[in-house]
């Protein structure tokens, strides 16, 4: 029988980008083929990070297709990437699919596409491919986008995805309130790129509809309510490059290993680590402000300082201060924050929330500040705050400012109360045994690879044993 060869293709952003290369990895180790397609630019990010070379078998390829921009555009203009993508990518991924069944030993049995990406889906079924949605963020994230549909029947939002009014709305008894303007699509600045998301939005559930599996990096244990309003939604999470006891893959940036030794050298559960994630961007008040209240806490930390994390084009940190912290303070530019998270040295987490952030925290046993910046993150932080209440939040001050003195002050009222990380111990043991052998991540996973070895399966609502 010729070996099942699945195509997985990622939303081109780096949180979209690592969890669906850790499912790709877990395919490879089943002794699956995968031909894993990043954009053109992002292509190169990945495989000029060096670890991609270590980590791969010959059952994974890693190749490209252009996203219709040129070189030189900018990809953090969300509206026009977005456009781009929509416009050009379906007609180029069916190029490649051809190509690689032309020339390559093995056909593509199978595509994976993030939801984002809900044009793929259509290719593949268009191509009489099978085909499994991934979505790398929360379920209550993706209940919003399946509900897009009621959202505009019930007047919150327009046929455009615009909210008409700024209000207070909830899915379900059981879920939390969210502002109609921090839906996933609506949480945008500018016009343009909230009616651009919302055609993302239109062509995700479409592509749901079309869907043999939906998979998604989360669990029941974290998100109950938001599971049981889409019954289809099967989760798989949280997908980690610790499952597989390997290093990361999928980075866009070379990771900076020195913090590891330096965090040896800490003493156990004292040191604050702070980041971001891969698209928050600070002004420079907020940023030394952070900076002051990092120095003002007298605690050992590790800051993660992106390229591009202020609008300066390089950080510019207060006079005397990287002296002036000297040992106590690790700054680099981006850390191999899996392994930061399990160092039992970390004893909290200041964070930005991103999904993928908030599962490394969560799995390791961490307590939170939560700092979101857009999308998802203001509906993460709720559930870290109010539902699993493993974190607190930041006030700003009447300038918009999160000043060093609250900062300082959330510090000690986190680590000073020993129930957040009596919670975040609790949830993490929950979370960590749906990943085991008998777990019901564990099992749906399971049941997905051997749908994937055998051709003869189909949809597995009614053939295999689901576990929700
Ligand atoms: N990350 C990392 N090193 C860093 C900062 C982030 O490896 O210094 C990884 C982090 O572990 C996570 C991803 O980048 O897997 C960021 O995804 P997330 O959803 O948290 O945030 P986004 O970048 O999408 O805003």
């Amino acid at each position: 029988m010729a070996r099942p060869h699945v195509l997985v293709i990622p939303y081109p952003a780096q949180g979209h980008v690592i969890p669906i290369m850790e499912l790709a990895q877990c395919l490879v180790k089943q002794g699956i083929k995968v031909t894993f397609v990043n954009t053109e630019v992002n292509h190169k990010l990945v495989t000029s990070n060096s670890l991609v070379k270590d980590g791969f078998g010959d059952l994974m390829q890693l190749v490209s297709v252009p996203d219709g921009l040129e070189p030189w555009e900018d990809r953090s203009d969300l509206c026009k990437l977005t456009t781009s993508i929509l416009q050009t990518m379906s007609c180029k991924l069916e190029e490649l699919i051809e190509t690689i069944n032309k020339e390559d030993s093995s056909n593509v049995t199978c595509i994976i596409a993030d939801d984002c990406m809900g044009w793929a889906i259509k290719v593949a079924k268009k191509m009489g491919i099978r085909r499994a949605a991934f979505w790398p963020a929360s379920v209550a994230t993706l209940a919003y986008v399946m509900s897009f549909q009621k959202l505009i029947d019930d007047g919150i939002v327009n046929n455009n995805g615009v909210p008409i009014n700024d209000q207070m709305i909830q899915l379900s008894e059981s879920m939390p309130p969210i502002k109609s303007t921090n839906l996933p699509w609506t949480c945008f600045q500018e016009l343009g790129t909230v009616k651009a998301f919302f055609k993302v939005v239109v062509e995700a559930v479409e592509a749901a509809s079309l869907t043999e599996w939906f998979l998604c990096n989360s669990t029941t244990e974290l998100e109950p309510a938001a599971f049981s309003l889409y019954p289809q939604l099967l989760p798989i999470g949280p997908l980690l490059a610790s499952n597989r006891l390997a290093d990361q893959a999928g980075h866009f940036w070379q990771e900076d290993a020195t913090c590891l030794p330096w965090l040896d050298q800490q003493p156990s559960c004292s040191v604050i680590y702070v980041a971001f994630g891969s698209f928050t961007i600070f002004n420079q008040t907020q940023f030394e402000e952070l900076a002051l209240a990092l120095e003002l806490s007298n605690r050992p930390f590790l800051w993660v300082v992106r390229p591009g994390m202020t609008k300066e084009t390089t950080a510019s940190f207060p006079e005397g201060y990287v002296e002036r912290v000297g040992s106590r303070g690790r700054i680099v530019s981006w850390a191999p924050q899996q392994k930061v998270l399990a160092h039992p040295s970390v004893a909290c987490f200041v964070s930005h929330c991103g999904w993928n952030s908030t599962l490394e925290g969560v799995t390791n046993g961490l307590p939170f500040l939560c700092w979101p910046y857009f999308a998802d993150q203001f509906d993460n932080e709720t559930y870290i705050r109010d539902i699993w209440k493993t974190g607190l939040g930041f006030n700003k001050d009447e300038a918009g400012i999160i000043t060093r003195g609250e900062i300082k002050g959330k510090v000690e009222q986190l680590l000073g109360d020993n129930s957040f990380k009596a919670k975040a111990m609790d949830i993490k043991e929950k979370v960590t045994s749906t990943i085991k052998e008998g777990g019901c991540s564990h099992k749906n996973l399971g049941n997905f690879i051997e749908w994937i070895h055998n051709k003869d399966t189909y949809a597995p609502y009614n053939q295999v044993e689901i576990c929700e």
